[in-house]
């Protein structure tokens, strides 16, 4: 039995999702409230740049079944990300994985741990004393610097199992995430999806089999099911309404929405005439540090003279309001502290520059999610379709061992058009 299917959001889930249904002979309608594809993945082609720059997702991290499954399908290529990783005290570099006080007895804690907390109480529990401080604050900062997560209200058994399956290896994708993003849409437009860009969905009205979605240019669209892919930050937006009308309302919906945390990234883009840190460390992969923009990486095996700088979590938060000229100000600061370089230097080197904040992005209203400690079953409950109407997809609905990812993502979308055919055969 075949439907008709509207998909809100084009990214990787919205777009997996499309793939899969129109590839059974569904047929399926993609609204698009921006100008392109691909979401949260986003690589600029900018003249003032020599290479694309990732603005949004831009590691593999691991070599994670669905993502690999695509770049295979699409004949894209991978590079293994290279580089030593330092970590910047007090002007002081020193290359990381040097033994931290209390690691071995922090990973025996976490592993005997039967009752969820949050991580700050975790450490508080644990790590109160003075000798723990480093310990402490390298959880902190793996917890907001990667997961985007405030330890204040984070799970600290999601934090373990992250840790448990982590990989060791990433990669880049060779062109960049949007060459994922064409071979998606391509597939789509083969399969007859048809797809609206500059639609951005006002209001869903529905009953159950029937649905109609208005934009905010007053047209409407029909349909006998929804899958709602927009970013949490979208249904979070408010504390009792999200950016999108639903009529009637799905207030517990809304409610369990806000059970997941969501983080928040500034990334900045910057290209120098050579690529002085080379000077310092030949083989550069990543630096942590303490300054305003506390990590950057460089794009080893390739040559480029890029370097990325990143806020996440709750710093990325504090600066909302602040202009891009500041906050490329912050940036070339950050990077005066770290090599102990004049600023006048850094900005006689800089070539071009280019800052994404998605926390300010209305289409996004944040970066990605990390588990809080009721997220798991805010998840459950969100993944049920509601009247075997709308259903809802996008990273933060994903289960598994890469929360937080473009391959999280792809799963949902996947997961999420297996849902819906299913439940056509059950009627
Ligand atoms: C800075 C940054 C760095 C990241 N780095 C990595 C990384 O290195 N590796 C990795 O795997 N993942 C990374 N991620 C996470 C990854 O990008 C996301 O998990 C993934 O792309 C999310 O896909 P999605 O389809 O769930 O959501 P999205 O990509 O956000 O797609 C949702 C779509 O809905 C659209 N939309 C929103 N509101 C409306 C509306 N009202 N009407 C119509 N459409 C609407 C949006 O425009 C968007 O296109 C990163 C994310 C960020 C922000």
């Amino acid at each position: 039995m075949s439907s008709t299917v509207l998909i809100i959001g084009a990214g990787a889930a919205g777009l997996m999702a499309a793939r899969e249904l129109s590839a059974r002979g569904h047929a399926v309608t993609i609204l698009e409230a921006r100008n392109r594809a691909g979401g949260r993945m986003h690589t600029i082609h900018s003249t003032a740049f020599t290479v694309p720059v990732e603005s949004g997702a831009e590691f593999v991290h691991g070599k994670l079944p669905l993502t690999f499954q695509l770049l295979a399908e699409a004949g894209i290529g991978h590079t293994p990300v290279e580089g030593r990783m330092i970590e910047v005290r007090k002007g002081r570099w020193h290359r990381q994985n040097q033994f931290i006080e209390g690691w071995d007895t922090l990973m025996e804690h976490l592993q005997s741990l039967q009752q969820d907390m949050t991580v700050r109480e975790f450490l508080d529990r644990h790590f109160q004393e003075p000798r723990y401080e480093e310990l402490r604050r390298s959880v902190q900062r793996f917890a907001e610097g990667y997961d985007g997560a405030d330890i204040n209200k984070a799970s600290v058994l999601a934090l373990r199992n992250e840790w448990e399956k982590e990989e060791t290896e990433q990669y880049h994708i060779t062109g960049g995430y949007e060459r994922l993003t064409d071979y998606l849409i391509t597939q789509c437009v083969r399969q007859r999806c048809s797809l609206h860009f500059n639609t951005p969905v006002q209001r869903i009205s529905w009953q159950q089999g029937r649905v109609e979605v208005t934009t905010g240019d007053e047209r409407s669209f029909t349909a006998d099911k929804v899958i709602i892919t927009v970013p949490l930050g979208v249904w979070q937006q408010a504390h009792d309404k999200s950016n999108i009308d639903v009529v009637p309302a799905i207030d517990q919906q809304l409610a369990a929405f806000r059970q997941i945390g969501f983080s928040a990234v500034i990334k900045v883009s910057l290209e120098f005439k050579q690529p002085f840190w080379q000077e310092y460390e030949k083989e550069l992969g990543f630096i942590f540090s303490e300054e305003i923009f506390p990590t950057w990486w460089t794009q080893l095996p390739h040559p480029v003279p890029l370097l990325t700088g990143w806020i996440n979590g709750p710093q990325a938060i504090s600066f909302a309001q602040t202009s891009p000229e500041k906050m490329l100000q912050y940036a070339l600061y950050s990077l005066a502290g770290i090599f102990g370089l004049p600023l006048v230097f850094l900005e006689q080197q800089l070539v071009a520059s280019h800052i994404t904040d998605w926390g300010a992005d209305p289409f996004s209203l944040g970066a990605y999610s990390y588990d809080m400690l009721s997220s798991k079953a805010a998840r459950q409950f969100l993944q049920q379709p509601v009247a075997g109407t709308l259903f809802f997809a996008g990273e933060a609905l994903y289960e598994g061992a890469h929360p937080g990812t473009v391959e999280a993502a792809l799963a949902s979308g996947a997961a999420v058009a297996a849902k819906l055919m299913g439940s056509l055969a059950n009627t």
